[in-house]
């Protein structure tokens, strides 16, 4: 039975798997120990339970498992990785370059470190959300010290072209650095043959549990090195210090096991419904793809609903069906999407677009339900003689 409303927005927020769920109980009451006690087996559990974690993480990103630094999330795994080695590399450099499409954890970051003293280059995208790799390589300069680019777009799906990025970013020996939030589960992301040197994810985009996530920072070929962001303890190899949260990290890494072994069959099931949600919106005609179409993440598709309103169209079928919108209602006005501005669409078409994210728990039941609705709702306003 269908219940409402159905969830198309798992771009933003994943469900906990109950599988994640089982793997974190333990580790709220009786295994509650204190990862850095050295004295007693109550943190010797905790530490067990941290390295296995580790162990799982690496494992979906081709990683060692001493590669990653367990953080509260993607944002601030952005932090640490841009603020992180701005600082560590200051006598070498001043210079950023990342994009204009980056999420706000990254840009919001970079803007931080411009009143520092940074100068930035925000590389443009083309019309599919790309960047130009030979515009990057055009970028560097002697006082480049990060190339920060992500590596799926978290509105679009759109995934960037990470392994030509590292391959520039090794031949000038500049660190690259991507958030990987919406890519790692999704897709194979593998830090070796992409040629990433930093790479951020959080949790609770892959069916982990909220406030817990990770960052990747090589160690050999070449070893990058951080200024931590957090003083304390000396915890995590001394780069992020603090009580590790051992719940949220046992289930990131019950989460990373399962998105390893059930990547392959779920993006093809994931695929396949998204396809044809896409496709039966589509023949509603005047309505377009925003992405690269060719090279997306399998489970997301970002429409622009021609000969419509945007606000309309959504309160038309917002109370059943949860999407995010083109425009962003952080201000009082609503603001069109800096992401599909950036990719040069104009403002009416960006604040009629939608982004539907389906996810593990998306059923062929719900994406017939919510093609149907948004179909009606796109048919009726139409029809009405406000859009002829
Ligand atoms: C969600 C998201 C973030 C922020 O992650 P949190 O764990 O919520 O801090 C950063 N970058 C991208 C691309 C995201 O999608």
């Amino acid at each position: 039975m269908l219940i409402l409303p159905v969830y198309f927005d798992n771009n933003a927020t994943t469900p906990v798997d109950p599988r994640v769920l089982a793997a974190m109980m333990p580790y709220f009451t009786e295994a509650f120990g204190n990862a850095a006690s050295r004295h007693h087996s109550f943190g010797w559990a905790a530490a067990e339970a941290v390295s296995f974690a580790r162990e799982q993480v690496a494992a979906l990103i081709g990683a060692d498992p001493s590669e990653i630094i367990f953080t509260s999330g993607a944002t601030e795994s952005d932090n640490l990785a841009i603020k992180g080695v701005f600082d560590m590399y200051a006598g070498k450099g001043n210079h950023i370059i990342t994009c204009a499409t980056e999420h706000k954890a990254v840009l919001d970051t970079c803007a931080h470190l411009q009143k520092q003293g940074a100068e930035v280059t925000y590389l443009p995208v083309n019309s599919r959300g790309l960047i130009d790799p030979a515009a990057l390589d055009a970028a560097i300069r002697p006082a480049t010290v990060l190339i920060a680019i992500m590596y799926a777009n978290n509105e679009t799906g759109t995934i960037m072209p990470v392994r030509e990025i590292g391959a520039i970013a090794k031949k000038h020996g500049v660190p690259f650095f991507s958030d990987a939030t919406q890519a790692v589960g999704k897709i194979p992301v593998d830090v070796l043959a992409d040629g990433v040197d930093l790479l951020a994810f959080s949790a609770h985009k892959m069916y982990g549990p909220k406030g817990v996530g990770a960052l990747y920072v090589r160690r050999r070929n070449p070893r990058i090195r951080l200024t931590p962001q957090m003083d304390g303890g000396g915890h995590e190899r001394g780069m992020r210090s603090g009580t590790l949260n051992v719940p949220g990290i046992a289930g990131l890494g019950r989460a990373a096991a399962i998105c390893q072994t059930e990547m392959e069959a779920e993006s093809r099931r994931l695929s396949t419904l998204r396809d044809k949600l896409e496709t039966g919106l589509l023949a509603l005609g005047r309505v377009y793809v925003n992405g690269n179409p060719d090279y997306r993440l399998p489970h997301v598709t970002n429409l622009s609903f021609g000969r419509t309103d945007g606000q309309l169209l959504l309160s038309g079928f917002n109370k059943n069906i949860a999407v995010s919108s083109g425009s962003a209602c952080t201000s009082a006005l609503p603001e069109p999407s800096y992401v599909l501005k950036a990719m040069g669409l104009d403002d009416e078409l960006a604040y009629a677009s939608f982004r539907f994210s389906l996810g593990r728990f998306t059923t062929e039941e719900q994406v017939d339900y919510c093609l149907q609705s948004v179909k009606e709702t796109v048919i009726k306003l139409r029809s009405s003689d406000l859009f002829v």
